[in-house]
């Protein structure tokens, strides 16, 4: 007996059919006598089309009016599934993110979580009853309603295992666990029994969608194992913990890969001392948020700067460096889009150079150009064209043997 958290996503409560399957899985965990606490997102493709017809109105549309529309959706689910658990016999009640205590910074679309008053939610589980809370949202100190980002239903799970002192969190969606690489995208990509918080923390960052980086983050730093299984079929999952068993002797555990990647180069900039300061201090105040920076000098005295961001935030980035031109001191600005981030990760590179070698020669093997290249203990990352993106992804997969451990290097 314990307190189990459950998480089920968009597809697993699709329908109001799917919606009575779910309680079916949240009973089940009650019935071995556990306290249930579960948290859902909105309904399919719900926030999708929310934000579908914000578009429809307005280009730029305000955020906190974007966080009031979009927390509706999760608001849709708790109430149903709560319906179907009372239906089927059981105690049940649902809140919504303020409701049940969550209290985030005041930021709209994206904002932290600061706090968790958990004791409506402790009281409901020891009057015997299943506790329900709507994920990715929460509220500020000035009471306004806030979210956590996309795919932040996760954070609301894990941040209530955390500050329920949950046994066990339990992540259901429409994968039987963590992959190799998307499954979607790749055919022979292999589930896999367990993953370090550390190689979790890296995939989810550099793009692998199953999980929101800041679910990891509160599940490494508060110890709470973290199961991601499927809500349909009944396969164990992954296991996502402090050390990884390893199954196989694999250095690299996973690929992780995200497109609408946009290179910056600033031409001409001077060599004064702390200029570069200046520059990525003008981006951070703007909340832009750069990934992968390259310096090189000229012949000229000078020097150019090239650094990728995310697609999305080429107007703003390329607004707040023109508006800051005098005092940032470069000649002029280029941009390229069309470009993705193709990653390999695992714990074992620690302890084994040449791993970034060998995944350089299966790009030039494959005919694909590196535009740019970083690397930490346990990953390296390069930025390429996105129309190469699969394929690299597929190349790699078969060189590091992902598909087929039996294989593996040693
Ligand atoms: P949910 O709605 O349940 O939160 P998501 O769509 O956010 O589901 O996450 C599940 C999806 O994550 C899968 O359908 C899969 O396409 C994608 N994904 C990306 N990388 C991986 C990976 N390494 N392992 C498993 N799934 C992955
Ligand atoms: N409904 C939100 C989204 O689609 C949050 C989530 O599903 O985790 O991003
Ligand atoms: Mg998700």
């Amino acid at each position: 007996m314990g307190l189990i958290v459950q998480k089920f996503g968009g597809t697993s409560v699709g329908d109001v059919t799917k919606i009575k399957h779910v309680a079916t899985r949240v009973i089940e965990e009650a019935e071995k006598g556990n306290d249930v606490v579960v948290v859902v997102s909105a309904m399919g493709k719900t926030t999708d089309k929310l934000v579908g017809m914000a578009n429809e109105i307005t280009a730029s549309p305000s955020k906190r009016e974007m966080d009031m529309l979009l927390t509706t959706g999760e608001q849709v689910t708790i109430s149903l599934l709560t319906l179907a658990l009372i239906e089927e016999g059981h105690q049940a009640v649902s809140y919504t993110g303020w409701q049940a205590g969550m209290q985030t910074e005041s930021v709209h679309g994206n904002a932290r979580i600061l706090h968790i008053e958990t004791e409506k939610i402790e009281q409901r589980l020891q009057e015997g009853k299943i506790v329900v809370v709507a994920g990715f949202q929460g509220m500020d100190e000035a009471g306004e309603i806030t979210t956590l980002g996309r795919g932040g239903s996760d954070t609301t799970a894990v941040a209530l295992a955390a500050a329920l002192k949950a046994d066990r969190c339990d992540i259901y969606t429409d994968v039987t666990g963590v992959f190799t690489t998307d499954p979607r995208y790749i055919k022979e990509a292999r589930k896999l029994l367990s993953v370090s918080y550390d190689e979790m923390l890296e995939l989810a960052n550099l793009g692998a969608g199953v999980l929101h980086p800041r679910a990891v983050e509160f599940a490494k730093n508060y110890h709470i194992p973290l199961v991601v299984r499927s809500s349909m079929e009944r396969e164990s999952g992954t296991i996502i913990e402090e050390e990884a068993t390893m199954e196989e002797n694999l250095i690299v555990r996973g690929i992780a890969f995200e497109d609408r990647i946009t290179r910056v180069t600033l031409h001409g900039i001077s060599r004064s001392l702390g200029i570069l300061s200046t520059i990525f201090t003008t981006l951070a105040k703007n909340h832009i948020n750069v990934d992968i920076i390259i310096q090189s000098m000229t012949a000229e005295q000078t020097t150019n700067l090239s650094f990728s961001i995310k697609s999305d935030d080429v107007e703003e980035t390329i607004q707040v460096l023109e508006k800051n031109r005098a005092e940032l001191e470069f000649e002029r600005i280029e941009t390229e889009e069309g470009l993705a981030k193709v990653s390999i990760v695992g714990s074992g590179m620690v302890s084994n150079p040449g791993v970034a070698a060998e995944m350089f020669e299966v790009m030039a093997n494959t005919g694909i150009q590196v535009r740019m290249v970083s690397t930490s203990e346990i990953k390296v990352s390069t930025v390429i064209n996105e129309k190469e993106m699969v394929k690299a992804v597929e190349a790699l997969h078969t060189a590091f043997r992902l598909g087929n451990p039996a294989e593996a290097r040693v």
